[in-house]
């Protein structure tokens, strides 16, 4: 399946919840602040909504947040299925130690998108080795940093700055005059900051 390519804004619509898609504009130009239905024609109507539909729609919500394919999301279920503990906190927490989910929430990126790019475009490195793969998992312990042949592009010196900005959830450690993260450990379910209900994505890949 291809990756969305159309309008972010209305994705955001769709699920009824800031997905921060847009960088800074998501918090001084929200579409969704000022334009609240969701996208389509006949979207006014009230309609009794099924389990299924609740639990697919917060499966698609979680997707988008994060950035993933559907295949993706299903490996990702799979493979939390098959650790001990909770299902669902196993999901999120390999959602959340993406590499580019860890660039966003360390305020090195204004969005998921753009922690993706920087990754894709070879920016980054972890452990001291360059890598390109947004999805990797991040263990504890790691340190990621900018490389140094991109340390002088003009668009790290903004985000230097709105990096110290940005505050960090407790797992990880940053320096953003080293442009460095550390990542002290792997985030518990009450670390992480998401609207996303694991548990009816758990239903709805157990159906
Ligand atoms: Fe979503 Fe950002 Fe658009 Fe608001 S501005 S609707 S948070 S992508």
């Amino acid at each position: 399946m291809a990756r969305y390519s159309g309008p972010v804004c209305r994705i955001c619509r769709r699920e009824a919840m800031k997905l921060f898609l847009k960088g800074e504009k998501c918090l001084t130009k929200c579409t969704l602040e000022r334009r609240a239905t969701p996208p389509g024609m006949h979207q006014q109507r009230r309609r009794k909504v099924s389990d299924y539909a609740l639990q697919l729609r917060e499966k698609q919500k979680a997707r988008r947040y994060y950035g993933v394919l559907e295949r993706q999301m299903s490996k990702y279920f799979e493979a939390a299925a098959r650790r001990t503990g909770v299902t669902g906190e196993a999901l999120l927490q390999r959602l959340e130690s993406r590499l580019d989910n860890v660039i966003y929430r360390a305020g090195f990126a204004k969005s998921r998108p753009q922690a993706r790019q920087l990754v894709g475009h070879g920016h980054i490195q972890v452990n001291g080795r360059r890598t390109d793969i947004p999805s990797m998992a991040v263990r504890t312990g790691d340190v990621l940093g900018v490389r140094e042949s991109s340390r002088a592009d003009p668009l790290f010196k903004d985000l230097q700055t709105w990096a110290k900005s940005q505050s960090v959830p407790r797992w990880l450690q940053t320096d953003p005059d080293a442009l460095e993260i550390r990542v002290l450990q792997l985030p518990t379910r009450d670390q992480i900051e998401t609207q996303v209900n694991e548990q009816l994505i758990v239903e709805h890949y157990s159906r």
